[in-house]
């Protein structure tokens, strides 16, 4: 899931600047369960922005604002609250709030940062384990990600600074490549860190970047 966290109140109250009237969008995906925009904090948002002077048209959780025409249709279905607005204040990821950009002409202020693709280890508790590189390597590393876990994104490991397992960057956290080797050696196939792994194709990771499926 895209972890996202709210911007800070005086932030959105900033962006507003030069409108009074406001529509907020939530979603009911990912913004949900990292509460960056589910239903009660689209509620909270709407007592707040009252609370700072702005009148709010209206309020929407759509099911998944990544869904463009979904997201399209959805602000069709309340047109006249979204047309009274001079913004449309969207509390989902980035993509969520690019959906609502460009559903129609108005101006949109994005209620929250999204931080990265998470992992959900208990309620409440999000993890990065993949960056979307876009040229898994996975398969070599017993399944732990260098590219993410190493704080340094190394193919090949551990650095100098690796010291007692920790990493350098974060004495507090495990070395990834220990990781890595630790697994591989349970697995028996520790032979694998024997072959040098070339440097990464960046080109993987160019953007914009889309993809359309064969029929
Ligand atoms: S190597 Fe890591 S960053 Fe790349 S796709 Fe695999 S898990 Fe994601
Ligand atoms: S100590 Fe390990 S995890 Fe930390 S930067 Fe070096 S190789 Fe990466």
């Amino acid at each position: 899931m895209i972890v996202s966290t709210q911007k800070p109140l005086e932030e959105i109250v900033a962006a507003l600047e030069g409108g009074s009237r406001v529509f907020i969008i939530g979603c009911a995906k990912c913004a949900t369960v990292c509460k960056a925009g589910g239903e009660e904090e689209v509620f909270r948002m709407q007592d707040a922005l009252t609370a700072a002077g702005k009148e709010v048209t209206g309020t929407i959780v759509i099911d998944e604002t990544c869904h463009m025409l979904r997201t399209a249709r959805d602000l069709r279905s309340r047109r006249e609250q979204v047309e009274e607005a001079d913004f449309l204040l969207v509390l989902s990821c980035g993509a969520g709030v690019q959906s609502v950009a460009e559903a129609g002409e108005k101006k949109v202020v994005a209620g929250t940062d999204s931080r990265f693709l998470g992992n959900i280890r208990r309620f409440g508790r999000f993890e990065q384990r993949c960056s979307l590189c876009g040229d898994c390597r996975l398969s070599d590393s017993g399944g732990v990600c260098p590219v993410t876990v190493c704080a340094k994104g190394l193919s090949n490991g551990p650095c100098g600074g690796m010291e007692e397992g920790n990493c350098e960057v974060d004495r507090n956290s495990r070395c990834a490549w220990v990781t890595i080797y630790e697994r591989l050696e349970r697995q028996g196939r520790v032979e694998r860190l024997e072959v040098i792994t070339p440097a990464r194709d960046f080109a993987h990771k160019r953007h914009p970047n889309s993809l359309t499926l064969e029929k």
